[in-house]
């Protein structure tokens, strides 16, 4: 597979032939994905919409990548594999908008207190790719699609949101942070994660704490 030209096509969707030992028939794997061009230094692999894309640089033919990536990529498949059916036995809440905003007050004065800290201002509007987000200046944004979650996971969002405000990154003094209030987040996390295939599909956005800022 050759790609010569120096202006990328659209996205393209290619189905590849992947040698992989041990596995399936004659040891062989098809995995499809989207190939997009960009004018960028290093190709990259992602997982939008439920779906693998290789982001690649003009002309570069991404095979390569999904071969040396191959664990990754298997990884994430049984990932969302079993989000998906973790979600088949979820139920969503049936909370009204004003509702979810008397809850997300609520819960934002009891967590900010415990860190000293004050939000600036909250907004609310439909999300496609998270369920919330904080800026710098201390403003939050909530997805409105909060409103089907079940409160413990309301009550995660909005903490980790406010341990963000604290620290940025996900280091260890984040996830120290988090650990204080819900031990077990990576269940929450998890959760969350088959919520948005629950209610998002097939609109789906799945990666390393792709939901979340
Ligand atoms: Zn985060």
């Amino acid at each position: 597979m050759v790609h010569n030209t120096k202006k990328p096509p659209f996205p393209r969707r290619e189905r590849i032939k992947v040698r992989v030992e041990n596995s399936g028939v004659n040891g062989e794997q098809f995995i499809n994905f989207v190939t997009k061009y960009r004018n960028i230094k290093f190709p990259r692999l992602e997982f939008k919409s439920g779906e693998l894309e290789a982001i690649m640089p003009n002309g570069k033919d991404p095979s390569g990548l999904v071969q040396k990536y191959m664990n990754w990529i298997r990884r994430k498949q049984e990932f969302i594999i079993s989000c998906l059916e973790a979600a088949k036995k979820l139920e969503t809440v049936k909370r009204k908008k004003e509702q979810l905003e008397l809850l997300v007050d609520k819960t934002l004065k009891r967590y900010s207190m415990d860190f000293g800290l004050q939000v600036n201002k909250v907004f609310y509007r439909k999300m496609r790719t998270k369920w919330a987000s904080c800026s710098s200046k201390q403003n939050l944004t909530i997805n409105t699609m909060m409103r089907h979650l079940p409160k413990r996971q309301i009550e995660y969002i909005l903490y980790h949101e406010l341990v963000h405000m604290i620290e940025k990154k996900h280091n260890d003094r984040f996830w120290k942070l988090i650990r204080k209030k819900f031990k077990n987040h990576e269940k929450l996390e998890m959760s969350l994660f088959s919520y948005w295939f629950l209610l998002n599909s097939p609109q789906v956005t799945a990666g390393n704490d792709a939901l979340m800022e």
